[in-house]
C-alpha cells in the first residue's frame, strides 16, 4: 500500500441480516484529501463511513486508516479511534454538560489531560468555531448551528487526523448552515484528511477534491466536483442531480 493512504479500505462487504448493504466496496483517501460522498437515502453512506471507525463491524474485506488494521486487535480500534473524529447530523452533544465540559471531557477521560489543560483547548477551539462566549451555556440553550459547530470543536479535541461528516448541516435550520459550512471550509484548508457524507453542492466544490456518489450499496460514480456535477455520467447520478437541483 502506498505511503500517502490515509484510509483504504478494500472489498468490503457488509449486511444487516439479508439486506447486502455494502456490496464489494473499494474506497480509499489520500493523506489530506477532501472526499464528499453522495446518494439518495439508503444508498449505504452512513454505513460507509460508520464503518472507517469501526462503529459498524464489516462481513468481508480489510479496512486500513493511517496503516493500522481496524480489525486486526481491539488495540488497533482504539488507536483508530482517536484518529479518527465522527461529527453526526444530530449532534450527539451530552445536555447535562456546558459546553466546555463537553469538549474537555473525553480529553481528560481518554486522553488524561489535566482539567486546566483540556480547558485552554476547549476555549481555543471554541474561538475557532466562534463561540467562544458561549463555554459556560448548556447545549439546550444553542441553536442547531451553533450545537453542531460545538460538536466539531469537540472531536477537534482529539486532535484527530481523520474527519468524517455524516450530513452534519441537513438537520439545521438554513440559516445557521452557513456558519457550520464556514467552519468546514477553514478545516478543509489545514492538514485534516475529511470525508463528508453531504449534498452540499457549494461545499463540495469549493473544498472537494472528489465526489464519490452512491447507490444502493455500491460506489456507481467518482470524479471531481467540476466533472461530477457538470457532467456526470451515470443516469442514477443525472437524476439525483436533478432531484436536488429541484430543492
Ligand atoms: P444512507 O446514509 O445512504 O441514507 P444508510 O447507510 O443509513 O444509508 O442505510 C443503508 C440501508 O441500510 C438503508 O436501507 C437502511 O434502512 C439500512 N440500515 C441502516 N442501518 C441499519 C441497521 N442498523 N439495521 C438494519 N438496517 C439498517
Ligand atoms: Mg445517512
Amino acid at each position: 500500500m502506498s505511503e500517502n493512504k490515509m484510509i483504504n479500505m478494500t472489498n468490503i462487504d457488509k449486511y444487516y441480516d439479508d439486506f447486502h448493504v455494502l456490496k464489494n466496496i473499494d474506497f480509499n483517501v489520500k493523506k489530506g484529501e477532501i472526499v464528499v460522498v453522495c446518494g439518495p437515502s439508503g444508498s449505504g453512506k452512513s454505513t460507509l463511513i460508520r464503518c472507517i471507525n469501526g462503529l459498524e463491524d464489516i462481513d468481508d474485506g480489510q479496512i486500513l486508516v493511517d496503516s493500522i488494521d481496524i480489525h486486526e486487535s481491539k488495540k488497533n480500534l482504539k488507536a483508530i479511534r482517536e484518529e479518527v473524529g465522527m461529527v453526526f447530523q444530530h449532534f450527539n452533544l451530552f445536555p447535562h454538560l456546558s459546553i466546555v465540559e463537553n469538549i474537555t471531557i473525553a480529553q481528560t477521560l481518554v486522553k488524561k489531560i489535566s482539567k486546566k489543560d483540556a480547558a485552554k483547548i476547549a476555549m481555543d477551539l471554541l474561538r475557532k468555531v466562534k463561540l467562544e462566549e458561549k463555554a459556560d451555556s448548556y447545549p439546550g440553550d444553542l441553536s442547531g448551528g451553533q450545537k453542531q459547530r460545538v460538536a466539531i470543536a469537540r472531536s477537534l479535541a482529539m486532535k484527530p487526523k481523520v474527519l468524517l461528516f455524516d450530513e452534519p448541516t441537513s438537520a439545521l435550520d438554513p440559516e445557521t448552515i452557513g456558519d457550520v459550512l464556514s467552519v468546514m471550509k477553514d478545516l478543509a484548508r489545514e492538514n485534516y484528511t475529511i470525508v463528508c457524507v453531504t449534498h452540499e453542492m457549494g461545499f463540495a466544490k469549493e473544498v472537494g477534491d472528489r465526489i464519490v456518489f452512491m447507490d444502493h450499496g455500491v460506489i456507481v460514480e467518482e470524479n471531481s466536483p467540476d466533472e461530477f456535477f457538470n457532467n456526470p455520467k451515470s443516469d442514477r447520478a443525472k437524476q439525483f442531480l436533478n432531484e436536488i437541483l429541484a430543492h
